[in-house]
């Protein structure tokens, strides 16, 4: 049996009851198969492949806060610290009811590919919480994020881990779990990004994965003799990715016409208006219905729908399994060019492949929304320094980043004779670093 047979029957043994960490694993060791072939003596004998699958540890604990109504509430909290070969483990924190280990785990293996795309020197980690914060008052996510924050702050560090946004973590989230570490231990360090920009936040983070995913999309497009003008562009979510993807893809002259939350989604002919989706979702904490009620030209739909739209590009930037093997179909039969993942793992492994057969240009998002990440890494080098960029120079390196990693990947699908596969090219990319790092490092 191959090398990566036995690894995948083993993980699976072993995590049968962890569904997306078992899809996130069979995808990458599926598409590293040529390299692991090539290599397969030195890996074997390094059990190379058991040691990237299985964390370097996870935190499992209870989070008690007390509701508005006095009423003591216990969520669990968690943060694996999947690998941390080539930097300091980091990645975010989600806060959602979906939230379990096996999704934590799943998030945190995807994070260690992902950030050595970005070429900058970041471990991959996840964390989160089955806490709501949706319908809570500022006063519970401010007791929530503290007693999170209260365990959490044992395990991570500037130079150690650095946990930041994700869904349901946002700049409030932020701040009030940075202001709890702080008073813990009494250190002004980096030790989360998407902070605030008054105290060592950078500019663009908040746009940057949203950005991000424009620009590298722009880039394949580009390559493949296109430009984004134009375009008719679909995207999901509604939330801190989505909104600024639309926003960038509006930029380029290209028109959205489509956001969904969890209850819903919008079709807008005349392109989302981006400051009404802000106030509604940002400042309001609402839900999109509020979108369609102040705008004439929405309609709003029950539900899910958004890839029933005809589009040229479609963005699934809400969250994972959301483009499934019947949305595919439709997007293929109604002429889609490309698909750039702006969550992760957004599209299930039969949809990606069912595009990637007919000929839709998939780029994962491990590649295309690394723009976050990067830019988390740039918010940790300016602490560092103890200086802050402007917006244009955090913002043209984010974009440079993009436009390598389009390349990189580009570049690896090649060399092993996959031209086009964007996934396994941002495998095999993700990958090489991280062996060579851990093999060099030793046991
Ligand atoms: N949650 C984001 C991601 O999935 C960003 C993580 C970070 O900035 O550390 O990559």
């Amino acid at each position: 049996m191959s090398y990566v047979d036995e690894v995948l029957e083993r993980v699976k043994a072993k995590n049968a009851s962890e569904p997306e960490f078992l899809q996130a694993v069979e995808e990458v060791l599926e598409s590293l198969r040529p390299v692991i072939e090539a290599n397969e003596e030195t890996y074997r004998k390094e059990a190379l492949l058991e040691r990237l699958t299985e964390p370097d540890r996870q935190f499992k604990f209870r989070v008690p806060w007390v509701d508005d109504k006095g009423q003591v509430q216990v969520n669990t909290g968690y943060r694996v610290q999947f690998n941390n070969a080539i930097g300091p483990y980091k990645g975010g924190l989600r806060l959602h009811p979906s939230v379990n280990i096996g999704i934590i785990k799943f998030l945190g293996f995807e994070q260690i590919f992902k950030n050595s795309l970005t070429g900058l020197p970041i471990g991959g980690g996840k964390g989160g919480s089955d806490f709501d914060p949706k319908g809570k008052s500022d006063r519970e996510v401010m007791a929530f994020c503290q007693s999170f924050m209260t365990e959490l702050c044992k395990y991570i560090g500037a130079d150690v881990d650095v946990p930041a946004g994700d869904i349901g973590t946002g700049a409030r989230e932020i701040g009030y779990m940075f202001g709890q570490y702080k008073r813990i231990r009494g250190m002004y360090e980096g030790v989360l990004t998407g902070k605030g920009l008054t105290y060592g936040g950078s500019l663009a983070r908040t746009e940057a994965t949203g950005y991000g995913l424009l620009y590298i999309t722009e880039e394949l497009m580009k390559c493949h003799g296109e430009s984004m003008e134009g375009k008719t562009v679909v995207v999901s979510g509604a939330g801190n990715v989505a909104i600024y993807a639309i926003q960038k893809a509006q930029q380029m002259g290209a028109k959205v016409v489509t956001c969904s939350d969890s209850t819903g989604w919008i079709y807008d002919p005349e392109g989302i208006d981006v400051a009404l989706l802000k106030e509604v979702k940002e400042v309001k904490r609402a839900r999109l219905t509020e979108y369609a009620a102040a705008r004439k030209s929405a309609e709003y739909h029950e539900g899910r729908g958004v890839w029933s739209v005809k589009c040229d590009i479609a963005l699934p930037c809400a969250t994972q399994n959301e483009l499934l093997i019947d949305d595919a179909k439709t997007l293929v039969a109604n002429g889609c060019k490309a698909v750039c993942e702006g969550a992760n793992m957004p599209t299930t492994l039969d949809a990606t492949k069912y595009l990637q057969d007919n000929g839709v240009w998939f780029i994962c998002g491990k590649a295309s929304n690394a723009g976050g990440v990067a830019t988390s890494a740039l918010e940790m080098t300016q602490n560092s320094e103890r200086l802050s960029w402007t917006f244009e120079e955090v913002d043209a390196k984010l974009k440079d980043i993009m436009v390598n990693i389009y390349h990189n990947i580009d570049d690896a699908a090649k060399r092993y004779g996959h031209e086009g596969n964007y996934v396994m090219g941002a495998n095999i990319a993700g990958f090489e670093k991280v062996a060579k790092a851990m093999l060099a490092q030793g046991v």
